[in-house]
C-alpha cells in the first residue's frame, strides 16, 4: 500500500521502515525461552533510557494503559490525591482518579502555563491527607514542559509518591527516574520511541511497590503483582504485543547506540531550530516553557489553524496537529519527537510556511 502521509502529529510518530521490517519476522512464542530473551533485553534498555535500576513493567495497551494501572495500583478508594496538570493530558489523571473514587486535590493552571515547583510546595505543606501527586513531564496538548527535577524534590522532602507521565516526552526532553526522586513512570512506543502504539510501560520503584501491596482498588488486567511475578520468567501475565517488542528493542537499540543525552539534544537542536524559522514569520508559541517534543504555534487573530492543517494534508500529504477541544483552530501542534532529522524539519517548516502564507493572503483579501 503507497504511504499516505508523514506524520508530524505529536504522536504516533512515523515508524522508520527498518521498525516495520524487524515487525514483520514470524512470532516467537511468549512462553518460550526466546521471548523471555527479548523481553530481558527491552526491559534492560527501557531502563537504561528512564535512568532507572527500578523494575519496569510492560502492558499491551496505549499509554492511557500505562497511567490506568498506575491509578489503580496505587489509589484506594476516599484516597486523596494532588493532580498538578497544565492541560488535557494532565486533566486525564483527573478523570481516572475519579474513576477509582478519589479525592481530587486540582493545581491545574491555565493552558500554556507549567505548574511552578514553589505552587507544588505550598500545596503539599497545607494538604497532609494527600499521599500522591500525579503530573504530566510534557503535555502535548499544550506544548508546556513540567520540570520534573524540582517535582521529585518536593515530593521526596515532603513524603510523597511522584507519578509521571511521560508518554510524550520519553526520550525527548530530559528525564532521570532515580536521581530525580520520581517514583512511578508511564510510557509508550508510539512517540519519541518511533515505535507503533500499542505498547505502554510503567516504572515502579520500591517507595510506590509497597503502597501497592496494600492498595485495595480492583484490578485484574493491570494488577502489577502479576506482572513482578511473570517477568521473573521473562514473561508478561497476558499475551504480549510480540511484534511490538520486536520494534521496541531495535528502536532503543538505536537510541542507546547513540547515547540518551545525544537524543535529548537532537530533539532540542531540532527544536530550536524549528523555532527560530517560525519566530522569523512574527509567530508566537503556546508554552512559556516548551518541551523539546513538539512545537505549539499560537495562530494570529483572524488566522484559522484548521486551514493551514488541512492545505498540508491535502497539498503536501503532510500532517500537523490541530489544538483539541476549545484550542481547534486557534494553534497549530508540529511534533518533532522520535527519529526526525534536520531535513524532516526544514520540509515541515517550508510546507507550514505555505500554507501559513496562503492562508494569511486569503484574510487581507477579505
Ligand atoms: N499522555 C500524554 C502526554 C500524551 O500525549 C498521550 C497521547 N497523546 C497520552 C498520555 C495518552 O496516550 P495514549 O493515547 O497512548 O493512550
Amino acid at each position: 500500500m503507497p504511504k499516505k502521509y508523514t506524520l508530524f502529529t505529536p504522536g504516533p510518530t512515523e515508524v522508520p521502515d527498518y521498525i516495520y521490517q524487524v515487525m514483520s519476522e514470524p512470532l516467537v512464542y511468549h512462553r518460550e525461552q526466546a521471548f523471555a530473551e527479548l523481553f530481558d533485553s527491552v526491559g534492560e534498555r527501557i531502563k537504561k533510557l528512564l535512568k532507572t535500576k527500578n523494575p519496569v513493567y510492560f502492558l499491551t495497551a496505549s499509554g492511557t494503559g500505562a497511567m490506568e494501572s498506575a491509578v489503580s495500583n496505587l489509589v484506594s478508594y476516599r484516597e486523596r490525591v494532588v493532580i498538578a496538570a497544565c492541560g488535557k493530558f494532565g486533566q486525564r489523571w483527573n478523570e481516572l482518579c475519579i474513576r477509582y473514587g478519589a479525592y481530587i486535590d486540582d493545581l491545574s493552571v491555565p493552558y500554556g502555563k507549567s505548574v511552578p515547583p514553589e505552587e507544588l510546595e505550598r500545596r503539599l505543606r497545607t494538604d497532609d491527607a494527600a499521599r500522591y501527586v500525579f503530573t504530566t513531564l510534557t503535555e502535548t496538548s499544550t506544548g508546556a514542559l513540567q520540570d520534573m527535577k524540582a517535582f521529585g524534590e518536593i515530593c521526596r522532602r515532603n513524603n510523597r509518591i511522584l507519578i509521571v507521565d511521560a508518554v510524550a516526552g520519553l526520550g525527548a526532553d530530559k528525564l532521570k527516574m532515580d536521581e530525580w526522586n520520581i517514583d512511578v513512570v508511564c510510557g509508550a512506543s508510539q512517540k519519541a520511541l518511533f515505535c507503533p502504539p500499542g505498547l505502554s510501560f510503567i516504572a515502579v520503584n520500591e517507595r510506590a511497590w509497597e503502597i501497592m501491596q496494600k492498595t485495595r482498588s480492583p484490578r485484574y488486567y493491570f494488577d502489577l503483582k502479576l506482572y513482578k511475578q511473570f517477568a521473573e520468567k521473562g514473561q508478561t501475565p497476558w499475551t504480549p504485543a510480540i511484534s511490538l517488542f520486536f520494534a521496541l528493542d531495535c528502536a532503543l537499540e538505536r537510541i542507546l547506540k547513540t547515547g540518551v543525552e545525544k537524543v535529548w539534544e537532537k530533539h532540542r537542536l531540532l527544536a530550536e531550530s524549528l523555532r527560530a524559522k517560525l519566530s522569523k514569520l512574527g509567530l508566537e508559541f503556546m508554552p512559556e516553557k516548551p518541551s523539546n517534543a513538539l512545537t505549539v504555534i499560537k495562530m494570529p487573530e483572524g488566522i484559522n489553524g484548521t486551514q493551514i492543517v488541512e492545505i498540508a494534508k491535502t497539498k503536501k500529504k503532510i500532517l500537523f496537529a490541530n489544538g483539541q477541544a476549545e484550542m481547534r483552530g486557534k494553534i497549530v501542534r508540529i511534533g518533532h519527537m522520535g527519529a526526525f532529522s534536520r531535513s524532516d524539519i526544514n520540509r515541515a517548516f517550508s510546507v507550514f510556511k505555505d500554507a501559513y502564507t496562503q492562508v494569511k493572503k486569503k484574510r487581507k483579501v477579505r
